[in-house]
């Protein structure tokens, strides 16, 4: 039988408007090492905290909605359980979701370090848009959207791995 996969999260946002378009299922991953000033969600820095929740069960759980577009990995950084969530992304995938995940790291990181962590390459692979980069508290200008700071991109991530260059979504 097949072992099965646990994900420790912070919290479900179970259909936000405001993390990626229309209607979406947010789950927020718990444990991040970025440490940015003024972050949000100090609580969900830590590896212990949150609670683990079945892959699987958070899988037919969003299927069951036909309100959900589609689904965004927030956190905490989600590339620090990339294996997990590149399991459910794929599961999702399959049904016809888009798939969103934000990041502390930026994309050229993580395809330059894909090969020495767990999960990254498969993650990458299996969500249509990343958001990239640190929360920067002082570069916040009016209007920004789906983004915490104006550093952070919205990537394509199926057409930057094909062009092999960063090609961002505007909003
Ligand atoms: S990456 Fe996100 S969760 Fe992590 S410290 Fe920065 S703002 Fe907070």
């Amino acid at each position: 039988m097949e072992e099965k996969v646990y994900v420790r999260l912070s919290g479900i946002a179970y259909e936000s408007l405001v993390n990626g378009p229309g209607i979406r299922r947010v789950l927020f991953s718990q444990g991040c090492r970025h440490n940015c000033k003024g972050c949000f969600n100090p609580d969900t820095h830590c590896f212990d905290g949150g609670k683990t929740f079945c892959a699987d069960d958070l899988v037919a759980d969003i299927l069951k909605n036909p309100m959900l577009k589609g689904v965004t990995f927030s956190g905490g950084d989600p590339l620090e359980q990339a294996d997990k969530f590149a399991y459910i992304a794929a599961k999702l995938k399959e049904k016809g979701l888009n798939i969103w995940s934000y990041t502390g790291y930026t994309f050229e990181y993580i395809r330059e370090n894909a090969h020495k962590y767990k999960g990254w390459k498969e993650l990458l692979n299996s969500i249509d848009v990343l958001v990239d980069g640190r929360f920067e508290q002082d570069n916040r200008p009016e209007g920004l959207k789906y983004r915490g700071s104006a550093n952070q991109r919205i990537i394509d991530v199926k057409n930057s791995l094909k062009y092999g260059k960063v090609l961002t979504l505007d909003y």
